[in-house]
């Protein structure tokens, strides 16, 4: 088999998913585990799941009965601030709305500036926390209501956490951080601190609302070391076990398994403008024929192509999703016109999105945990 390492930090060549859930331990979600799902939402399992894009959990089946048992339950994620927003980031929070929607569940949103601050160079601690503000806006975007959306600022908020913080804290070793993250001991102590916040957050449902609030957590599954050790520590602290759903990795336009930072053409980011866009798509790898003669012929290979999983993440459409999947295969589809509609998909997503993060400007107040609890 292929080299690959995996952490919260560092994701390299090429990934074999249910290897790596085997490796992690974590489950793959099964018909029955959607069949169920499909009970709770009336018929409606969002296109993320089905499609296969998330496919892997802890404990989300004790989520499922909760909610059909009617106990209270939240949900959790966040995000590392950072200048450069892809389109990528957005998707975890888009089926996090569903669920909100769905299930009619509070949603908690850390946005680490702190540990933004800590593990990379030339970051300061003003500019992570100025990146957190900028980044709620695409998270508000997306159309979350401030009675459900509830979003903690590490180093402005700390206050919510830092007593859960302690707590876990000391019951994780400095050996057992090292091991779960790759710590060296030239790594600064505040970066073997974080994990205890990140877990932190996982807790304070239950503290706010004064009873058990265990949380789902809808996320890549390279951070699955985190909640890992949060599943670990969650009994000895009388707090119920954090649920996690995960997803793969979004594949790099440039043809990589995921998308990176290094090479800025391999993402599509917020702030992209249409040129940029445009630009990055039509020269996007693809499963194609190197030839339109052989494309119509033999057909081309979705399943291999960064083009065809983007259509898959963006477009709900069902139908539309499936013909450009039967024409590349049948050799009615060309290269060309599929990035094309890949395009206008993408434009009309970002324009829209874009308005919606000017709009959300002067609200990002109303959603921060402090105003509320
Ligand atoms: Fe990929 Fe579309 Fe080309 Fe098929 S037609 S290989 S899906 S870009």
């Amino acid at each position: 088999g292929q080299e690959y390492a995996v952490t919260p930090w560092e994701v390299k060549g090429k990934v074999d998913y249910l290897r790596l859930a085997k490796e992690f331990g974590v489950q793959l979600l099964t018909e029955d585990d959607l069949n169920l799902l499909k009970d709770l939402t009336s018929g409606d399992v969002h296109y993320l799941i089905r499609r296969g894009f998330f496919y892997a959990h802890r404990g989300f089946r004790e989520i499922l009965n909760r909610a059909k048992l009617g106990e209270s339950w939240a949900l959790y994620n966040g995000r590392g601030p950072s200048g450069d927003l892809h389109v990528g980031h957005l998707v975890p929070w888009i089926l996090t709305k569903w669920f909100v929607d769905k299930f009619n569940v509070q949603y908690f949103f850390e946005l680490t500036d702190d540990e933004k601050f800590l593990v990379r160079e030339g970051y300061t601690l003003e500019e992570t926390n100025r990146l957190a503000y900028d980044n709620a806006l695409s998270l508000i975007a997306l159309g979350f209501t401030p009675d459900k959306l509830h979003i903690i600022v590490d180093s402005d908020d700390i206050k919510y956490l830092y007593k859960i913080a302690v707590k876990v804290a000391k019951k994780l070793t400095l050996s057992t951080v090292k091991n779960t993250f790759g710590f060296t001991d030239s790594n600064n102590i505040g970066a073997a601190f974080f994990p205890a916040i990140e877990i932190a957050v996982a807790f304070l449902p239950t503290e706010l609302f004064g009873k058990e609030t265990p949380v789902l957590i809808p996320t890549a599954i390279d951070q699955d070391p985190y909640f890992r050790l949060a599943r670990d520590v969650a009994e000895s602290l009388n707090y119920p076990k954090p649920a996690t759903l995960y997803s793969k990795f979004l594949p790099g336009l440039t043809g990589e398994d995921k998308m990176s930072a290094s090479n800025p053409d391999s993402a599509l980011y917020v702030n992209d403008d249409e040129r940029e866009v445009r630009r990055k798509i039509m020269n996007a790898f693809t499963g194609g024929q190197p030839t339109v003669e052989l494309q119509r012929r033999l057909g081309g290979n979705p399943d291999s192509c960064p083009v065809y999983k983007y259509h898959m993440l963006i477009d709900e459409n069902d139908e539309a999703v499936k013909k450009i999947y039967d024409d590349c295969r049948g050799g009615r589809l060309l290269c060309g016109e599929c990035k094309l509609m890949l395009y206008d998909k993408v434009k009309s997503f970002l324009s829209r999105h874009r308005e919606l993060r000017e709009r959300a400007r002067d609200k990002v107040n109303d959603y921060r945990v402090s105003v509320k609890f």
